[in-house]
């Protein structure tokens, strides 16, 4: 079976993500989409970030009644800061061992992937689904990585196999690009809308919107 990751904060998940992972889930025929919210977020200091907990709750909530949708709390129990590269490598020798793993990201964050941790090894090992929005093109993503991939690793080559398909070459391991439909909503609108004393109906699922007004998250100090 292909199971697809889908980390984030999600501080809070929105209808973005869901829509972004279940067409992900259809396109590539993934027998399952794992949620992972980070425990400490990296790159977003001093930020309004709700507690680890509370995050994988209201992932718990969005994605229950959905089959092919499951929350995973392995970042979260690990506590502290997770690579990609070592929450893959314990997926797949725990629960995702013998599967095929599909890391989900928006073209936006793969674009930056030299700046993640030993980027090169992550490409060569696991499979990555790229999520497309709006005008976002798979060949602009390949081209962009292959400016900034060879200064960290010499002999790493990435380039286009067909439609809608990357491939690294001399591995077994490919890129998928999914166009999705472009749902334009974050959680720091989110966050926004809720701290301005705002509504976020319709932008998350209601049990989402009632853990957060019961939990008086986002609210700031006032
Ligand atoms: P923030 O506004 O706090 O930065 P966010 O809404 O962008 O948060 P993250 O938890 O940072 O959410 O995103 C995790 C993943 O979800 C990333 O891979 C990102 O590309 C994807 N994502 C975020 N928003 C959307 C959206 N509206 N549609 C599809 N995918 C999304």
């Amino acid at each position: 079976m292909r199971i697809g990751i889908q980390g984030g904060t999600f501080n809070p998940i929105h209808y973005g993500h869901l829509r972004g992972a279940e067409e992900v889930r259809e396109a590539l025929a993934l027998g399952q989409v794992r949620f992972i919210p980070s425990a400490e977020p990296p790159h977003k200091p001093g930020e309004d970030v709700a507690p680890a907990q509370d995050r994988l709750e209201m992932v718990r909530l969005a994605v229950a009644g959905h089959e092919g949708f499951a929350c995973d709390p392995i970042e979260v129990g690990r506590g502290g800061r997770s690579y990609t590269l070592d929450t893959l490598a314990a997926l797949a020798e725990g629960p995702c061992r013998g599967h095929e793993i599909y890391f989900i990201v928006g073209a936006d964050a793969f674009s930056e992937i030299h700046t993640w941790h030993r980027a090169p090894e992550l490409l060569r090992r696991f499979h990555f689904a790229v999520t497309l929005r709006g005008s976002q093109q798979a060949e602009d993503v390949i081209a962009t990585l292959g400016r900034t991939l060879p200064p960290l690793d010499s002999s790493i080559r990435v380039a286009m196999a067909g439609e809608g398909r990357a491939k690294v070459a001399d591995s077994e391991w490919e890129i998928r690009f999914v166009p999705v439909t472009h749902l334009d909503i974050s959680a720091t609108q989110i966050r926004r809308a809720i701290r301005s004393g705002g509504s976020a109906r319709y932008l998350l699922p209601r049990e989402v919107e009632l853990f957060i007004i019961r939990r008086r998250l986002y609210r700031g100090n006032a």
